[in-house]
């Protein structure tokens, strides 16, 4: 449910609701609008009318409920688009397309301070690099783990780029969160809801890929996952899903893009190198993401990308990177962004 309060509520009407949901066995959020604020009563449906009641309290305008089975995530909770803060001169979500550019894995310091400083060079605004790798054959290159997140930090340093990195499960999560800028969930975890609980009680933003097989309503309901425990810095991430085509190692859905606009506040970034896996074919999908509305772009870009540890055939080289830089620009203009 969602209670509306005035706009003239004092703190002390807002702090009685907050009670009075707790009592009633709901968590309570506060959104502040910007004329007024609202608090979601999140916990089991089947109580709904008990809430009604807090429509008679000083202060409450009036008592709805989120009909979206995803409820801090949906855009009937908060109307205005979300910005998600990355560090002093980073924010995705606002009129900035933020793009994210790395190689798919760290795999060794001279590797990822080179990839490093080519993406800056070219404008990307966060370095991507996989520390710990969630591959499909465990006879494939796992990561350097640790030594993967010092090397990312080295290159923050160096750079200034804040890092999206991949946390894999709930155990090293501590770990990532005390290197990463933000914290990345791949789509093989996408639905691991103790994972995502975890991510949902850190203090970093998280990067949510959707899942190969998940519809957006499911893909939601993960976001929620992470919003529900207090963490609300979450950004969406379409890279691609199964389908029956075969000439690309996904298809890449950008219909999701004004779909997941629609429904959500949350900003929403599309991955071209996981959605097309063909290196030929990613800025023409980075060009498309733009001018669909994404807010950002996270691609893989490698020095050396025939002799990658994962996903070569995908990256892009740092001089087409820059080329599609370039052109990327025209694309935010024509849709009153900047790069
Ligand atoms: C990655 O970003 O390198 C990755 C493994 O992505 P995904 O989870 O989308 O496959
Ligand atoms: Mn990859």
């Amino acid at each position: 449910m969602i209670i509306v309060m005035k706009t003239d509520a004092s703190k002390k009407d807002k702090d009685e609701v907050l009670k009075r949901i707790k009592e009633l066995g709901y968590k309570p959020h506060v959104i502040r609008g910007e004329t007024r604020n609202v608090i979601g009563a999140i916990g089991d449906e089947r109580g709904k009318a008990v809430l009604q009641a807090l429509e008679s309290l000083h202060g409450v305008e009036n008592v709805v409920p989120i009909l979206q089975p995803y409820k801090l995530a949906s855009k009937e909770v908060k109307k205005e688009s979300s910005l998600v803060r990355i560090s002093d001169d980073v924010v995705i979500g606002g009129r900035q397309i933020v793009v994210m550019a790395g190689p798919c894995s760290v795999e060794s310091e001279q590797q990822i301070i080179e990839s490093a400083l080519a993406v800056k060079k070219s404008g990307a605004h966060v370095l991507r690099g996989g520390a710990f790798k969630p591959r499909t054959s465990p006879y494939s290159f796992q990561g350097l783990e640790e030594d993967g997140l010092k090397l990312l930090a080295k290159a923050r340093e160096l750079t200034g780029l804040p890092f999206v990195t991949e946390v894999i499960n709930p155990e090293t999560a501590d770990l990532v969160a005390e290197y990463a800028d933000i914290l990345q969930i791949g789509a093989r975890n996408s639905q691991n809801f103790a994972l995502l609980k975890k991510v949902g009680q850190l203090k970093k933003p998280v990067l949510l890929k959707r899942g190969m097989a998940m519809t957006i309503q499911e893909f939601l309901m993960s976001a929620e996952y992470i919003m529900s425990e207090g963490n609300q810095a979450v950004i969406l991430c379409e890279r691609g899903i199964r389908t029956f085509e075969t000439a690309t190692r996904n298809t890449l859905d950008l219909s999701a893009i004004p779909v997941l606009k629609h429904k959500t506040h949350l900003p929403v970034v599309i991955d071209p190198s996981h959605g097309t896996g063909d290196h030929h074919y990613v800025a023409p999908m980075c060009y498309a993401a733009v001018a669909a509305g994404a807010d950002g772009l996270i691609v893989e870009v490698h020095p050396n990308p025939e002799q990658a540890s994962s996903d070569g055939a995908q990256s892009l080289k740092p001089k087409k990177f820059d080329l599609m830089m370039a052109k990327l620009k025209l694309f935010a203009e024509a849709g009153e962004r900047t790069l």
